[in-house]
């Protein structure tokens, strides 16, 4: 294999540029000439693919979002804008392809692979939402922007003995919800996985005043219910002031975290041992500290990400 390419695509997560300069420094090294294709699949369409060096992914390490963009491109579900893509890619010269995202990008990885275009698939982002691996490139990043939220929450919760309802992203995933909470010592966590009830939560809520806490955070993932109506009704019931703040996108930037800029640099040297192997239509994930691979529909449509229970549970242990 002589070259290849790498994309980032779905929704960007901090680590992706220490996962793209991974791939480049590696392949490099094995004398694998790299492109860049900017732009997700819409670029790779749309033939925007520049030749990158050493020197292309200079002081990228530490910086968060994607310096090969990204974009949604959902025509790429189509195989005529797929054979397009790849006769771009042949154009170039480049052999196989490194894409850096979520399940989506995953699909889209495979449906090239299956077209003769082997790709391997990088698990980039926030929301730690991926089948076959322990951690997700950008999730530790994101869950110390929250924590650090929490925090700040925290001071301001206590002197004014209010009550903080934080909504966090993960898509359908607890797992930022509920790193954070202990992270961040919050009192409760609701997360989709679990669901909640409303008069539970108040009886709890009720049991943390009376036991005198000066205050309440409750962390809660994205989609499982409004959070605005959800401080109204806890403002209703209990009498103090309750607040909702949605974190929102704040939470996808910023520097990468060590862990984050070690685990993107290990998967991204990784991606080309993989290729250099001869192997496609597979994606990388860390398994108790250990890189592995899977095949990429396997990781999408069979397996499930198990729940952390203990975790959930640490949450209520240390209320
Ligand atoms: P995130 O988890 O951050 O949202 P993602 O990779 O899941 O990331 P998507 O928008 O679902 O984000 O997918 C990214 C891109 O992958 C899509 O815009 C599209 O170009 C491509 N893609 C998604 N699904 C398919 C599919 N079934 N076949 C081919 N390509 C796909």
């Amino acid at each position: 294999i002589k070259k290849i390419g790498v994309l980032t695509s779905g929704g960007d997560a901090p680590g992706m540029n220490a996962a793209i300069r991974a791939v480049i420094r590696a392949a490099l090294a094995k004398g694998i000439e790299v492109y860049g294709i900017h732009d997700g699949y819409l670029g790779l369409h749309r033939d925007r693919i520049e030749k990158l060096d050493r020197r292309s992914v200079s002081d990228i390490i530490n910086r968060g979002g994607t310096m090969l963009g990204s974009a949604r491109f959902p025509a790429f579900k189509e195989e005529s804008v797929r054979r397009e893509a790849i006769a771009n890619l042949n154009k170039h010269g480049i052999e196989a392809l490194v894409v850096i995202g979520g399940d989506g990008s995953y699909m889209g990885a495979k449906k090239l692979t299956e077209m003769g275009y082997p790709c391997i698939g990088l698990p980039g982002t926030i929301d730690n939402d991926i089948a076959g691996t322990d951690f997700t490139i950008g999730f530790d990043t994101a869950l110390n922007v929250v924590m650090e939220a929490i925090d700040r929450l925290r001071d301001t919760s206590t002197s004014h003995k209010r009550i903080s309802v934080v909504e966090v992203m993960g898509r359908h995933c607890g797992d930022l919800a509920m790193a954070a909470a202990v992270a961040g010592g919050a009192e409760f966590v609701i997360v989709p996985e679990k669901g909640f009830k409303k008069e539970e939560l108040l009886a709890q809520i009720d049991e943390g005043i009376a036991s005198g806490k000066r205050h309440a955070i409750i962390t809660i993932c994205e989609h499982v219910t409004d959070v605005n109506a959800l401080a109204n009704l806890i403002e209703l019931h209990t009498g103090l002031e309750t607040r909702a703040t949605i974190l929102g996108h704040i939470q996808r930037g910023g520097s990468p975290t060590a862990r984050d800029r070690i685990l993107a640099s290990r998967m991204g040297a990784y991606a080309v041992d993989l290729l250099i192997d001869g192997q496609g239509g597979r994606c990388v994930g860390l398994l108790k500290n250990e890189l592995i691979h899977h095949d990429i529909i396997d990781c999408i449509e069979n397996m499930k990400r198990p729940f952390n229970e203990e975790l959930f549970n640490l949450t209520k242990t240390l209320f």
